[in-house]
């Protein structure tokens, strides 16, 4: 039954109970009855909407109202209602946060701008690129707060199809891009992004054609003009051995810097060597050392200490030129009577193998650049020894590639110290020599 034929049933109930009074004694009596009747409904349901009153004051679901009789029903619906809608309140607002938190998790800054450009919401990524305070700055317009003129201009031209990039506010060496939408008439979302890491990889890149291109023109250049001359002019046989002998040298450092580069990109675009094949240290060391001692060639004094015994887990072939460039370059940078001398470790922490030589040493300044593609301290020295530029980028990569690093000391003049580190997950106990079992 529902809570309004409930109310008209007991309002006819006391109609009906009235008319029998009135009709089984006097008509006074019956009015009487009505009246009394009438006065209590009157007095339930407004006891039920002071309680009603009271409660749509402060309606939550803790002060569950209780009502009685026809009000029961009404309550309890009018109740089920509050709770729908405050369970609806509830999942907005978590949905709501749920935005905001991924707005925040964001790793690029991402901002809301309302109408008039003033921010209404940036998140942390924002604020740290583009050197805000999100406590004090929100509210603020834009413009007053980034006063990059790139950025200034590009707002307020407010031609936004193409991203701005610009220096961060908070640390001029970051690039950033900011891309500006609009949306909701003239609301801006503005999202921040840091592509110094591209900026640098692009510049790079460029560099290193301009490089290339640089390495191979000078060596080219130098065979036109001897074919030209041996074209054009009558030589005799001394004079044609001699510059066929420049032009071979010219060839070979060309053909030395295309090994290189195809050394260094085959590091750069194929998977790390995996720590499966063991290689054999005695005879990689062995083999380092024989190499240093021909290309001393008897002008410095070149040797080999060991100490602890193991082998080195990965690429057989890219842990040799990472040596040999080490032991090469070594020779080369050190004067005639210098030392050269060769260090293989191994102990609990990982593996290190030292090229220590008493050459020409290292300005500190140039440290940090050392493994840089084509960086050299003295470019005609490098020249002069057959240096191609890359040999100490190609160590780096080769290390890297086996978890390890390079470890560079050295002193103007004195000499240098370059170590090869591997961690212990490179390293391999020294393989059992293979033993004649005499009788067998
Ligand atoms: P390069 O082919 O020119 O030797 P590397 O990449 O092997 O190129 O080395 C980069 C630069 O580091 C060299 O040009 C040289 O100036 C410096 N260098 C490397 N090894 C030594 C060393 N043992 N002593 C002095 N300078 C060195």
């Amino acid at each position: 039954m529902s809570a309004l034929s409930g109310a008209v049933l007991s309002l006819l109930f006391s109609a009906v109970l009235a008319l029998a009074v009135g009709w089984a004694a006097y008509a006074a009596l019956g009015w009487a009855v009505l009246a009394a009747a009438l006065f209590l409904q009157l007095l339930y349901h407004l006891r039920h909407f002071v309680l009603l009153e009271r409660w749509s004051r402060q309606p939550t679901l803790t002060n569950r109202l209780q009502g009685s009789g026809v009000w029961d029903e009404v309550l309890a619906r009018l109740y089920r209602h509050q709770r729908a809608q405050e369970m609806e309140v509830r999942e907005a607002r978590h949905n709501a946060n749920m935005y905001v938190a991924a707005g925040q998790a964001l790793i690029d800054g991402l901002m809301s701008l309302d109408a008039a450009g003033h921010i209404e919401w940036c998140n942390a990524s924002a604020e740290e690129m583009l050197g805000l305070n999100r406590r004090s700055d929100l509210g603020q317009p834009l413009v007053n707060l980034v006063r990059h003129p790139q950025f200034v201009q590009h707002f307020k031209q407010g031609d936004f199809r193409r991203p701005l990039t610009m220096p961060s506010p908070a640390d001029d060496s970051r690039v950033l891009s900011l891309h500006v939408v609009v949306y909701g008439g003239k609301r801006k979302l503005i999202q921040v992004r840091d592509i110094t890491q591209s900026c640098r990889l692009d510049e790079m890149r460029r560099d290193f054609v301009a490089n290339v291109s640089h390495e191979l023109r000078t060596p080219l250049t130098v065979l036109s003009g001897f074919i030209e001359t041996l074209a054009g002019l009558q030589l005799d046989e001394q004079e044609r051995q001699h510059y066929l002998k420049l032009m071979a040298e010219q060839s070979i450092r060309m053909q030395r810097l295309l090994d290189e580069l195809l050394i260094l990109s085959n590091l750069e675009s194929s998977p790390p060597p995996p720590a499966t094949e063991q290689v054999n240290m005695t005879e990689l060391t062995a083999k380092v050392l024989r190499d240093a001692q021909a290309l001393s060639a008897g002008r410095h004094r070149v040797w080999l200490e060991k100490e602890g015994e193991g082998d080195l887990l990965g690429s057989e072939a890219e842990i040799a030129s990472a040596l040999s460039n080490l032991v090469s370059n070594a020779v080369r940078y050190t004067p005639e009577g210098g030392e050269v001398r060769l260090l293989w470790q191994v102990n609990g922490k990982g593996a290190r193998f030292t090229v220590e030589d008493t050459g020409i040493g290292i300005d500190a300044k140039h440290l940090p650049r050392l493994t840089e593609r084509f960086y050299r301290v003295d470019r005609s020295r490098s020249r002069e020894t057959g240096g191609t530029g890359l040999g100490l980028s190609i160590v780096k990569h080769a290390l890297q590639r086996h978890q390890g690093h390079l470890e560079i000391e050295s002193t103007l003049g004195k000499g240098s110290r370059f170590i090869a580190c591997f961690p212990l997950s490179r390293v391999a106990a020294r393989m059992p020599a293979f033993q004649i079992v005499a009788g067998a």
